[in-house]
């Protein structure tokens, strides 16, 4: 597996802060079990971070947060390869307590198109979702009312930034407008994080957007 795209330095920063939401910090740890350059930039942003919030009287809280984001990241993969026993990434296994994709009860929201909700905490905002979207399917261009990070889990897509497979990231903030189309071959399976909904631009994606819910 080669990552080619990578959560951005101040997504790094946020989540080694511990300040990034709940459902961008589940996509972003789920990237990071798969990509050793993306865990080298967060204990480089630790290390950083540590120095700064020794002074501060949330210190301790932090640290605690992200000895336990490390720990668990530790015993999920960095003692053993990745994904030798599954497909999934080991954040998103936790969730999903074991169940494989295909054990999943998916909500088809359009033809081509399901999606699966994953639990946040009640006081979480924003949503996590893993999208299945066909083979060959194009989605509607939409631009992004707040940070949203997509990680391919299985199959491909291409917009304007580039190809996305299994293991990379998109990391796009509100100003970016995308397109995005699955590659033939496989059905395409995102872990598709929020932290307000996505606005899409033509009217037909409007009316579309509450149904698809996404
Ligand atoms: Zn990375």
């Amino acid at each position: 597996m080669t990552i080619i795209h990578h959560l951005d330095d101040a997504t790094i920063l946020s989540f080694a802060a511990g300040t990034l939401g709940e459902a961008l910090s589940v996509a972003a740890a789920c990237h990071i079990s798969m990509c050793s350059e993306c865990r080298t930039a967060v204990r480089k942003a630790e290390a950083l971070g540590g120095e700064i919030l020794d002074d501060l009287e949330s210190a301790a809280v932090s640290d605690m947060r992200r000895a336990a984001t490390l720990a668990s990241l530790d015993d999920g993969m960095m003692a053993r390869p990745v994904f030798a026993k599954s497909d999934m990434p080991p954040p998103l296994q936790r969730l999903l307590a074991g169940q494989n994709f295909t054990q999943l009860r998916w909500r088809k929201k359009a033809p081509g198109v399901a999606v699966y909700e994953l639990p946040l905490s009640k006081s979480a905002k924003g949503s996590l979702k893993l999208l299945s979207i066909a083979a060959g399917m194009s989605m509607l261009e939409h631009g992004h009312g707040g940070e949203e990070l997509t990680l391919v889990l299985q199959g491909a897509f291409k917009d304007k930034i580039g190809r996305f497979a299994r293991g990379d990231i998109a990391d796009l903030d509100e100003d970016t407008e995308h397109c995005p189309i699955i590659e033939e071959g496989e059905t395409c399976i995102c872990l598709y994080a929020t932290e307000a909904p996505s606005h899409f631009k033509t009217f037909i994606g409007r009316l579309l957007q509450p149904f698809l819910g996404i």
